[in-house]
């Protein structure tokens, strides 16, 4: 993808571009924000932009074609290997940097996910740092720039990133990737901003698992205790979405509130489940959403601690539903 096809970060891709055209690119930048909001791509499209053979990163040309495939002979990537990004990792791009360019004008590495550079292989980086060859770039790519060794950090350029407004994220996806509005409406209102979440594997989660995940709550009874443990089983037992699940609810009792505050539609997450959303928010009035909200949160603030899944599942759904 080229950089005119990127969408959003516009101030960064003039910066980025300005630094080209005025011979100033730094020996190394570091790209930070939040995971899946498209660093790497810009990164990507900034390395098209110094190879590509006509200069304007056509994505048509053999070089481009060969940075999109991830075959270039002077693009290195690297990613944590396991947990970490280790010192044989930066070894062998270290030695790899200490050749000249084979095709391109200049050797490009990227390293993403920069805060996981074990101590070691940040000590190897920084003397890779220190002492720069003039023909390579360095871009590392982090979601967690305070995490990234301080001596590292300041000897890039730093180039913080953001997460779309929501506006233009739903646009993209209903336009460019014809998504139908409501879809789009309800992936971006729970994606926040991220693309790689609003696209990815999440999808099918945030928008058919969501409805059914939504209707088995909304049916559960504080006096049949079966189905919501078989529920609490169910969610615990997707360890890995359970955080999103615990975004589906937050967003399922936040639109209720919000309906009791008179916004419209627009507002909501949920528009595809306005009729159950509205009869809902009748049986519950305000303080008993705050209350379900706020277990809500402490579910989740639990999570994070390692507790039970189950157990904790169990008695978060016993809050909702009581
Ligand atoms: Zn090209």
């Amino acid at each position: 993808m080229s950089f005119s096809r990127i969408l959003g970060h516009d101030r960064q891709k003039e910066l980025l571009q300005r630094a080209i055209d005025t011979h100033r690119l730094p020996h190394a930048y570091l790209f930070e924000g939040p995971e899946g909001i498209g660093k790497r791509l810009v990164a990507l499209a900034l390395t098209k932009r110094l190879f590509c053979e006509t200069g304007q990163g056509c994505c048509n040309c053999p070089a481009c074609r060969k940075i999109e495939h991830h075959n270039h002979p002077d693009l290195h990537l690297l990613e944590p290997d396991g947990q970490f990004i280790k010192i044989e990792q930066i070894r062998g791009i270290q030695k790899e940097l200490s050749f000249r360019p084979l095709e391109a004008p200049r050797k490009v590495c990227l390293i993403d996910g920069a805060e996981r550079l074990n101590p070691a292989a940040g000590n190897a980086l920084l003397k890779t740092l220190e002492e720069p060859r003039p023909e390579t770039l360095l871009i590392l790519l982090s979601a967690a720039p305070e995490a990234v060794l301080p001596t590292i950090r300041s000897r890039c350029q730093r180039l913080p990133f953001n997460r779309l407004p929501r506006a233009r994220l739903q646009e993209v996806l209903a336009d460019q990737l014809n998504m139908e509005e409501e879809e789009a409406h309800i992936l971006t209102a729970l994606a926040d901003g991220s693309f790689k979440k609003a696209l990815g594997k999440d999808r099918e989660l945030f928008l058919k698992r969501r409805r059914q995940l939504l209707k088995t709550l909304a049916g559960l009874s504080p006096n049949s205790i079966l189905p919501l443990l078989d529920l609490a089983r169910q969610m615990a037992e997707d360890k890995e979405h359970l955080t999103e699940q615990l975004e589906i609810l937050l967003a399922f009792y936040r639109d209720q509130l919000l309906l009791h505050h008179g916004r419209n539609s627009d507002d909501l997450v949920n528009i595809d489940l306005l009729e159950l959303l509205e009869r809902m928010a009748e049986r519950h009035p305000v303080a008993a959403l705050l209350h379900k909200l706020e277990a809500l949160f402490a579910a989740r603030r639990q999570l994070d601690r390692n507790v039970n899944r189950q157990l904790a599942m169990e008695v978060l759904l016993l809050k909702l539903v009581a």
